[in-house]
């Protein structure tokens, strides 16, 4: 996973972390609403409930005076004897005697009165022992209540009824017998009351748990009520009492608890958001050092490839002018990582990003692409070769590294954003005007051009063409004779590879390079040994030269092919001559050593190509144990100019030869040269002045015609 990927992923953690805190929230809310809903519902129910029995309780007070009322008066009432008295002329004092004296202090009653059977005359009136006037006393109601009683047979009439000192129960019955016998005559009617004093509604409370019950006129509010009716059905006053409110009751004692569970809810949700802020901040900042991360390099800390094309994307669509990319290769950074080690090269990959971010101010963002590579992006009016010069100019003066003085150049591939080039494009572009830039020779600047790619193009072609060429066998050996300087007797052959098309022939000079570069030289390589071999095969007693590329040379297998191939085609590897250039000896001094090394056991010799044009020294020829050198064809030719070269290439084939390390002169095109040459010490010579590369039938021909 990319440290982008890594980034979007933790962003998306980060928010699926914000959701599901707010997601906790709602639910420890909602959860918390309805405990709540659920705790005021039971509590206002359990209220309710309690309020309905306290009602009915009330009702039940009120119906069990009525009945007890009812019960006393139907036992005096219904009686034979007070039906006698009552008829007699001793009424009055008979009523006196059993009713109005009782008054006086009698829990059942309070008063009694009786009156006589025109239902409106006064026999007798007690209240409370003492004799009253019952009129005054209860007003029209009592002769109402009267009238309704005065019937034979009926229940006793029961009523609430207003007083002078406030609301009676009074219940009336006609005096009569128990059994009646025939019709009776009108009636006298008891009736007995009871006033409803505090006292009563005491004993309603304590019979019926009726806390704090009271008379009112009027309900009042907060209080529960039932109402109290007279005989015409009009509410006189009111019984009132506090609700008990048993659920509150409860409510107040599991307060404190459900107080702290919500108190502990809070904090425990409090926490729960301060922890989720937390971690979302966490990893809200782990994203975009993930961001940043992916989009620069650590170690010069300048952007990275992937940071350089969204900074080209993100300017593409704005209107500031369109940039131009630089792409800078430093040059020798692999000699300095080789000679100093890593850390070295590192600091100074670091010394040169700052040095290239801050070199102009035009150039607004820099880049490292890899190893040694460099990005630096123009934007604003200033000329091209400004901006490359004052690059190239960081490079002039050496860089110290404690105490080291390092050397490195670079080259520069240059490409502008002209049109519609998106930003992999632009990088495409700069990186080719680059790869030519390295080519053309190091420490320039070259600016993409479309023949680029055109050039590209064609050398892809030609590689498809030399891939054809090697498997169908169109590239021949061709073979340049040596002979020996003393006797001008052909020695040996030197196999060169020949590419001839339909449109002409192509220069080794020119599809070896190519080969070299994609990757095509091992079959190239594998191709010329075996053509060269099986025609050598028919020239025996001929040595058979093969040159081989340095490529060839540092592959770890090179030398196991070369032996199985020989053992293949049966030629004796003593006849063999292996010519390799010094260059793989600097670039590849280990691998090169092992190769030659492996070969050498099995008797192959080899010789030092091109000697003279490079760097390599005789030292280098001992050290790599090689057999023969050879002598290029430049110095061999520089012997016609007046100079001294002659006295330069003697003295190297004699120090060459004092370390009996034999010489052949190549390219040798004239009499003259031959003559130096072969005085010099060399004793072989190859050239056109002894024989051009030829066919293999033409060597054979040539051969014949010697012999002959
Ligand atoms: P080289 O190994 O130095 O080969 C000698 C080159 O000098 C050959 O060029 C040859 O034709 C040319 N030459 C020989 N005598 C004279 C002369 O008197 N005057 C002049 N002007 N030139 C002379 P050629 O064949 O074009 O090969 C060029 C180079 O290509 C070779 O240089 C060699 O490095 C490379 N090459 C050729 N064939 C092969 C091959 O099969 N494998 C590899 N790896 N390299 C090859
Ligand atoms: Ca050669
Ligand atoms: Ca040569």
């Amino acid at each position: 996973m990319s440290s982008n990927l890594a980034g979007r992923h933790v962003r998306t953690q980060a928010s699926s972390i914000i959701a599901t805190t707010i997601f906790f929230l709602v639910v420890a809310l909602v959860l918390t609403g309805l405990t709540a809903h659920v705790v005021a519902t039971m509590t206002r129910s359990a209220n309710k409930i309690d309020d309905a029995r306290a009602t009915r309780a009330a009702r039940a007070a009120i119906s069990a005076f009525v009945n007890r009322l009812s019960a006393t008066a139907t036992d005096n009432a219904v009686w034979d004897d007070a039906y006698k008295a009552i008829s007699s002329p001793d009424a009055v004092g008979w009523a006196y005697e059993n009713w109005g004296k009782t008054t006086a202090d009698y829990p059942l009653y309070d008063g009694a009165v009786v009156t006589g059977p025109d239902r409106s005359s006064i026999v007798s009136a007690y209240y409370k022992g003492k004799p009253f006037e019952p009129s005054a006393f209860f007003g029209e109601g009592f002769f109402q209540q009267i009238n309704k009683a005065a019937d034979a047979g009926q229940a006793p009439v029961v009523n609430f009824i207003r007083t002078e000192t406030g609301i009676a129960l009074i219940v009336s019955q006609a005096i009569q017998p128990f059994t009646a016998e025939g019709e009776l005559p009108k009636l006298s009617v008891l009736s007995l009351y009871k006033d409803l004093t505090s006292e009563v509604l005491d004993t309603f409370s304590d019979e019926h748990e009726l806390e704090g019950l009271r008379l009112a006129a009027v309900p009042e509010s907060g209080l529960l009520n039932t109402p109290i009716t007279d005989i015409g059905g009009g509410v006189i006053g009111h019984l009132v009492w506090p609700s008990k409110a048993p659920g509150t009751a409860v409510f107040h004692e599991v307060y404190p608890y459900v107080a702290a569970a919500v108190i502990i809810l809070a904090m425990f949700l409090g926490g729960v958001l301060l922890v989720g802020a937390a971690e979302a901040r966490r990893l809200r900042q782990l994203a975009q050092a993930a961001i940043f991360e992916a989009n620069h390099d650590s170690l010069s800390g300048l952007l990275n490839r992937h940071g350089l094309l969204a900074l080209l994307e993100e300017s593409e669509g704005t209107d500031v002018a369109p940039p131009r990319l630089y792409l800078v290769d430093l040059d020798g950074f692999k000699a300095v990582n080789d000679a100093w080690g890593h850390a070295v090269g590192d600091d100074l990959i670091r010394i040169v990003s700052n040095a290239l971010i801050a070199c102009h101010p035009e150039v607004v963002a820099a880049a490292r692409l890899g190893g040694d590579e460099f990005a630096l992006v123009q934007i604003g009016t200033a000329a091209r070769g400004e901006i490359e010069e004052t690059i190239l100019a960081l490079f002039t003066e050496p860089f110290k590294i404690e105490g080291r003085t390092i050397e490195v150049g670079a080259s520069i591939g240059v490409a502008a954003c002209d049109g519609d080039v998106t930003p992999l494009e632009l990088l495409r572009r700069a990186d080719m005007a680059l790869y030519r830039a390295k080519a053309n020779g190091r420490g320039r600047a070259i600016e993409y051009d479309p023949e680029l790619d055109r050039e590209r193009q064609r050398v892809a072609e030609m590689e498809a063409l030399l891939k054809s060429a090697i498997s169908t066998g169109a590239i021949e050996a061709f073979f340049q004779p040596l002979v020996s300087a003393a006797t001008g007797a052909i020695t040996g052959l030197e196999a060169l590879a020949r590419w001839r098309t339909p449109t002409g022939n192509i220069s080794p000079e020119i599809f070896i390079p190519l080969a070299e570069r994609c990757g095509l030289i091992d079959a190239l390589g594998v191709h010329m040994l075996k053509t060269s071999i099986g025609h050598a095969k028919n020239w025996p007693g001929l040595a058979l030269s093969v040159n081989v590329s340095p490529v060839q040379l540092c592959n770890p297998e090179f030398a196991a092919e070369v032996i199985s191939l020989l053992q293949e085609l049966d030629f004796d590897p003593k006849r063999l001559t292996l010519e390799i250039t010094e260059g793989v000896l600097m670039t590849n001094p280990e691998q090169a050593r092992r190769s030659i090394d492996h070969l050498k056991q099995v008797g192959i010799k080899f010789a030092l190509d091109d000697f003279g044009c490079g760097y390599a020294s005789i030292g280098a020829l001992r050290q790599f144990g090689f057999d023969r050198m050879k002598i290029d064809r430049s110095l061999v030719s520089a012997l016609d100019q007046a100079s001294n070269g002659a006295d330069v290439l003697r003295a190297t084939i004699s120090l060459a030869t004092a370390l009996q390390i034999p010489v052949t002169a190549e390219g040798i095109e004239n009499t003259r040269q031959a003559a130096i040459l072969r005085e010099a010490g060399c004793d072989q010579l190859q050239g056109y002045l002894i024989g051009k590369p030829m066919s293999a039938l033409d060597i054979s021909s040539k051969l014949q015609e010697h012999a002959a």
